[in-house]
């Protein structure tokens, strides 16, 4: 290709706090619609804001988290327009001082090497209300209600830095939105559930001629909430942007929406800039100013953030590069495993374990693993057992099911269904007989030299004696008998 890709975010995310942004009114999802509002959040005349402390706590948190100076001195502006979701006719957000600047995140490049990706500020913003239509959609529909349940919940907006290593790729996209959406999960300040709308963005992209320092016209992708559809956005606006330069046409500086069906973007409006929403600060609110206590407090308490997870699971336990990703990609999945590893003979199979198999069965059954009852302690007995030969792979997947299910420790279960090892020679024995009449030829093989038809017959072995024979031993005892034969 000869453009270089420029792509930018601007990414919401409603905090989980337990009140709105200005008023006392409770924070919630699918409750009847319009049953936590007030004067305040409904734009009632007389009603005054009152600034939640929790909110800027988050919003501060998520600033530390993303390397970000706190302004000591931020301000609170009116963003006027009007909309039916919006009754006061301007949304309370920030401008001119936003609480956090200059930060940024590091996100993998597909040239395999990390790099920061520049953050130019987060804000704090309140949310709107929400249409809902009475057909599909609102163009087919005869009428439209409002639901202010959601007006005045807290957001906080991230603005990318286009300036500052952008994102020159729809994979380098989706890695920076999947590393927001994880750092915010690991700082507890938003569940970034996209079904709920927690976590939406609008996505802006254009292109430049390859090594050119100038910029390109930007098409921005208004109210994108899936990461498939984003990428499927991006992936047409490149094609489309790159046609038009190649045909010596321009592009326009506009606002697009994605249409999900035919897989295109269409022209909304043309953009609309910052003096369209006559921005001024807001009279009702003063000036937030932030002691240094208040920030010290936030970034003492900030909990692990994913990158240092994953440097401690690499560097002292030594899981692999990959392993250690998928395991840091869910917090209290990471926590897991580094409250195993102590008690662990074998990291790296523990690792491999939780990945396999514990995280395969939550997924298949739309669990958590905070839901279910399994102690780490217990989970790695079951790694050890497994290490030792103790217990096959078979049987440790079923004692897994018990002990998800039950809580109980791998050595009860085992106790209890009698999927103890057999260990007796003669025992073993008997079964190996078995499998060397059954199989002649299959020792033919292996005496001609192909050693690796012996799994046949420990296969064998473990379908009759339904996994539970010892494997290292059963391996000795199948070669013993071969050099006698
Ligand atoms: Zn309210």
């Amino acid at each position: 290709m000869d453009y270089d890709v420029i792509i930018g975010f601007e990414i919401h995310a409603e905090l989980k706090t337990a009140t709105k942004l200005f008023c006392d009114c409770e924070v919630t999802y699918g409750a009847p619609q319009n049953t936590h509002i007030c004067p305040l959040c409904t734009g009632q005349p007389g009603s005054l804001p009152v600034l939640n402390k929790k909110a800027v706590e988050f919003c501060v948190r998520a600033g530390l988290a993303m390397n970000c100076s706190i302004n000591k001195y931020s301000l609170f502006a009116r963003k006027n327009y009007f909309y039916p979701d919006l009754p006061k006719g301007y949304q309370i957000s920030q401008y001119e001082l936003p609480l956090c600047e200059n930060g940024y995140i590091i996100i993998n490049g597909d040239d395999g090497e990390a790099y920061p990706v520049g953050i130019k500020r987060i804000h704090l913003e309140e949310d709107a209300g929400k249409l809902v239509h009475s057909s599909q959609s609102i163009s087919s529909s005869e009428y439209s209600l409002a639901d202010y349940n959601r007006s005045g919940i807290p957001l906080i907006e991230i603005v990318t830095d286009h300036t500052t290593n952008p994102m020159r790729s729809v994979k380098e996209a989706r890695n920076y939105l999947e590393k927001i959406r994880q750092i915010l999960r690991y700082i507890e300040v938003s569940d970034c559930t996209i079904e709920k709308g927690q976590f939406r963005c609008d996505v802006n992209i254009s292109l430049k001629k390859k090594g050119s320092p100038s910029y390109g016209n930007r098409a921005e992708i208004k109210n994108m909430t899936s990461f498939k559809f984003i990428s499927e956005a991006l992936e047409y606006e490149i094609k489309r942007q790159s046609k038009l330069l190649k045909e010596g046409k321009k592009i326009e500086q506009e606002t697009r929406l994605y249409n999900e069906e035919k897989k295109i973007t269409l022209p909304m409006r043309s953009k609309e800039d910052a003096p369209d929403y006559r921005y001024f600060p807001d009279p009702d609110l003063i000036e937030l100013e932030l002691e240094k206590e208040f920030i010290n407090e936030i970034r003492k308490t900030n909990p692990v953030l994913p990158d240092e997870l994953l440097n401690l699971i690499t560097e002292k336990y030594k899981v692999s590069q990959e392993d250690a990703y998928l395991l840091t990609r869910n917090k209290a999945v990471a926590n897991f495993f580094t409250e195993c590893a102590p008690h662990s003979d074998d990291n790296k199979k523990l690792a491999r374990w939780i990945i396999n198999n514990l995280l395969k069965h939550l997924e298949e059954n739309s669990l958590t693993i905070e839901s279910v009852k399994i102690k780490p302690k217990d989970f790695a007995s079951l790694i050890n057992l497994i290490v030792k030969g103790e217990v096959t792979d078979r049987v440790g997947k079923t004692v897994l099911e018990e002990m998800i299910a039950s809580g109980k420790s791998p050595e009860v279960i085992i106790d209890a269904k009698g999927l103890k090892p057999i260990e007796d020679t003669k025992e073993l024995n008997k079964f190996v007989d078995d499998a060397f009449s059954a199989h002649p030829e299959v020792v033919e093989q292996i005496q001609s030299g192909e050693t690796k038809a012996i799994n046949v017959l420990i296969g064998q072995v473990m379908r009759s004696s339904k996994g539970k024979a010892n494997a290292n031993k059963l391996r000795e005892l199948i070669l013993e008998r071969i050099e006698k034969e």
